[in-house]
């Protein structure tokens, strides 16, 4: 069978939204791919479509829903599109991919190659996923701070865990355990799988939940040192009021991303009147994530 390949070049913020549109026309068959480890703001997305008669109408369909996306943020809306003849398009899509630096000290990789030789701590991921592939901006902000936050053996709570991404960096990085939570169950079970495929699975609780959860589970144990939550900022807002600063230990840290640079000050007044004090703020196109403490 013969399969068009469709394919985008965005910057990181744009892929993931773009690839949810394109997930619809291309069940399992989406990528995200950063271009090269120095430009880990633009992305490459990648879906495969197999050789059918409404090929044409699903193809209008889907430049269509990019062309709604594009009136959000601009950017061309008209894809690139190859016929690949093999049937193992499958393998072709993994040959774009490359490891992805991130920070000082994180390299991502694609879980199929071969463990490279690296300073670095690698996190091995599938970036087929749409969430939490890494190539986010806030994903990227959240890994920079985490670097500077993390402890040796500290207890971290990932709220909003989607692949897992940000509880395995916190291991590597040498927390001594992550409660992540998520409230989609299937990012738990992401969250999961991809902790095991990082051998970290020992060290990390995947639960579906938020914060009251969270809440919860300090009622009757230690608190973390440190949450990190790379969410959406009226979500963030919300726990802000809703005792997020009652779920870490005293003292403890915070970090909080999904932030629109217009969306800063919101933020910046629900943390100040949760008593915490901003210690540092990350930037990176339109976003900004931000590390606070108690
Ligand atoms: N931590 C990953 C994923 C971020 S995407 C990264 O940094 O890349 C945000 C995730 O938060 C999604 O998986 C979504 O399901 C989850 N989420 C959304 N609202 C939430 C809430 N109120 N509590 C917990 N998780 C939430």
């Amino acid at each position: 069978m013969k399969w068009l390949e469709v394919s985008l070049t965005l910057s990181g913020e744009l892929a993931e939204p773009a690839a949810d549109i394109l997930t619809k026309y291309a069940p399992g068959g989406v990528a995200l791919a950063p271009i090269h480890p120095d430009a880990p703001s633009l992305v490459k997305v990648l879906a495969y479509l197999p050789e059918a008669e409404e090929l044409p109408n699903i193809q209008r369909a889907l430049e269509h829903d990019l062309w709604f996306l594009s009136r959000i943020k601009a950017f061309s809306p008209t894809p690139s599109y190859r016929w690949l003849e093999e049937e193992d398009w499958a393998e072709t899509w993994k040959a774009h991919y490359g490891p992805l630096a991130v920070g000082q000290r994180i390299l991502i990789q694609p879980a199929w190659l071969d463990p490279v030789t690296t300073e670095r701590i690698v996190i091995r991921l599938d970036p087929g996923m749409a969430f939490g592939s890494g190539t986010h901006p806030s994903t990227q902000l959240s890994l920079i701070a985490l670097e500077e936050a993390v402890q040796p053996g500290d207890l971290v709570a990932d709220l909003g865990s989607g692949s897992g991404i940000l509880s395995i960096a916190a291991v590597q990085l040498g927390a001594g355990r992550v409660l992540a939570y998520d409230i989609d169950t299937l990012a738990v079970e992401i969250t999961q799988a991809n902790a095991q495929a990082n051998h970290v699975d020992q060290r990390i609780t995947a639960q579906h939940g938020s914060l009251d959860e969270l809440l919860g589970y300090v009622d009757d144990h230690p608190a973390p040192r440190l949450i990190v939550a790379n969410i959406l900022a009226p979500v963030l807002s919300e726990m802000l009021s809703a005792g997020l600063s009652k779920a870490i230990s005293k003292p403890g840290a915070v970090i909080l991303a999904g932030i629109l640079e217009t969306q800063a000050q919101e933020i910046f007044d629900s943390a100040t009147a949760a008593g915490l004090s901003l210690e540092q703020t990350y930037h990176q196109d339109d976003w900004v994530a931000l590390r606070y403490s108690n």
